[in-house]
């Protein structure tokens, strides 16, 4: 194919597709037109290591770019399509033709609309420019209130705590990632921030943020408690950015919906990346993943679908999070109903838990255990029958299990 193809956004997904792009062979026009400031970087450091270190982790380095004429326009973003005539036009008035046209426009964080929410230190992590006022506001903080215990918030909350800071995380439901994570996983994770010093707090609804005009000073609870705070951060999930497509008129449904090769309703136009409802690997609803693996499979999948080679094979879900000493990684998908087994001991920080259903491995959850991770992988992958009780027994090596 050659022409001309635009990619609304230059994050993660962008970045990864501009580079598969070109690796794959187009030799046409690519054009990213990106909202931020920066060429695309690594979101998760800015939760792990980030706070510590300022050192931003770029895709790609900015000769990368031009040698392999790549056109990356930063601080514009695109403001309309026109799907009939296959233009699209910039903020600053340019109109554009297009090819084929890729959204990889991302999500924002989710802020909580409540009195207060406007206080200066009350924050949200998403870009570098975030990390940055985080750390600022952490480096002369008497403490940290981190709302919601979501992966996000649970990592700077780790990050913080291990800097010696004071920390509390108020989720308001009754378990810490209640919506990602296994029941199982959350008593783990929690009971290790709390081993650490951590104020986990369940069951904690906010209802405002108090304070003047230099800043917040308490959350005020829907039980009337009040918990002092100086520094906030608001980690309550995030909100994909489809409003551009859905003004589009393309199929939206909390999010663009793709199909298998990362196509919209307009077979012009793919879209990659957390904006993204995507079929899943093994079916069932399709879904949001915000997750690294998630945007660069779907890369891959657009940019064969583009360039009219072979379809890529649907790959099992899976990303990691980072918590003081555990190296958590996830596979599949975690949704109700399931058993649970576990391998390993919570208390060594080394262990792997097992959901599966109707004989068959649903989802693997892993610290500091690559090797059940990997095996648990292979597993889903090939959604081969699974034997509970072998699985639970230390003595049968997984390896066997997921080979067999
Ligand atoms: C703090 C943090 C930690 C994370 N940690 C992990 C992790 O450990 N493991 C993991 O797998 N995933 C992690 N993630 C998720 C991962 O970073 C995302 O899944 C990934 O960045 C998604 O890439 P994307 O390109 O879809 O979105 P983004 O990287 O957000 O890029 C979208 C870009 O599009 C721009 N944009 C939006 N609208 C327009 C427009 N109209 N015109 C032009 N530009 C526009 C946005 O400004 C943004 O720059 C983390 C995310 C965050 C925020």
């Amino acid at each position: 194919m050659s022409g001309r193809v635009v990619v609304v956004g230059a994050g993660h997904a962008a970045g990864t597709f501009a580079a598969l792009l070109r690796q794959a062979g187009y030799d046409g026009e690519l054009v990213l037109v990106g909202a931020e400031r920066h060429l695309p970087y690594q979101r998760p450091p800015l939760s792990k290591t980030f706070l510590a270190e300022p050192a931003t982790q770029w895709l790609r380095e900015a000769p990368f770019y031009v040698e392999n004429s790549i056109t990356v326009r930063l601080h514009e973003t695109i403001t309309l399509i026109d799907r009939v005539a296959h233009t699209v036009e910039t903020s600053l008035g340019q109109v554009l033709t297009y090819d084929a046209l890729v959204l990889a426009t991302g999500a924002r964080p989710r802020m909580l609309d409540v009195p207060g929410c406007d206080l200066p230190g009350v924050l949200s992590l998403r870009t570098i420019e975030d990390a940055a006022a985080l750390r600022d506001g952490l480096a002369g903080a008497a403490g940290l209130a981190v709302v919601g215990g979501g992966y996000v918030g649970l990592e700077v909350a780790a990050v913080a705590r291990s800097g010696g800071v004071p920390v509390t995380v108020l989720e308001r439901e009754d378990r810490v990632l209640a919506r990602v994570a296994s029941p199982a996983l959350s008593g783990i994770l929690a009971a290790h921030h709390r081993g650490r010093g951590t104020d986990v707090r369940t069951g904690a609804d906010v209802v405002a943020f108090e304070g003047d005009a230099d800043g917040v000073r308490r959350i005020r609870l829907a039980d009337g408690e009040a918990v002092d705070a100086g520094t906030v951060v608001v980690g309550v999930g995030a909100i994909p950015c489809d409003e551009l497509a859905s003004r589009s008129g393309l199929l939206c449904r909390g999010g663009v919906v793709v199909d298998g090769a990362a196509r919209t309703s307009d077979d012009a136009i793919w879209a990659l990346g957390d904006v993204t409802v995507r079929p899943r690997h093994g079916g069932g609803e399709p879904m949001r993943f915000e997750s690294i693996p998630s945007a660069t499979e779907q890369a891959r999948q657009a940019v064969a679908s583009i360039m009219g080679k072979p379809s890529v094979e649907p790959e099992v879900p899976w990303f990691w999070s980072d918590q003081f000493d555990l190296k958590l990684k996830i596979a599949g998908v975690v949704a109700a109903p399931y058993d649970t087994v576990l391998r390993g001991e919570p208390a060594t920080g080394s262990f792997a838990l097992f959901h599966h259903h109707g004989g068959r491995l649903v989802a693997v959850e892993a610290a500091n255990a690559n090797a059940d991770f990997m095996a648990g992988r292979r597993l889903l992958a090939s959604n081969r029958p699974v034997d509970a009780d072998r699985l639970g027994d230390p003595t049968v090596p997984l390896r066997e299990l997921a080979l067999a």
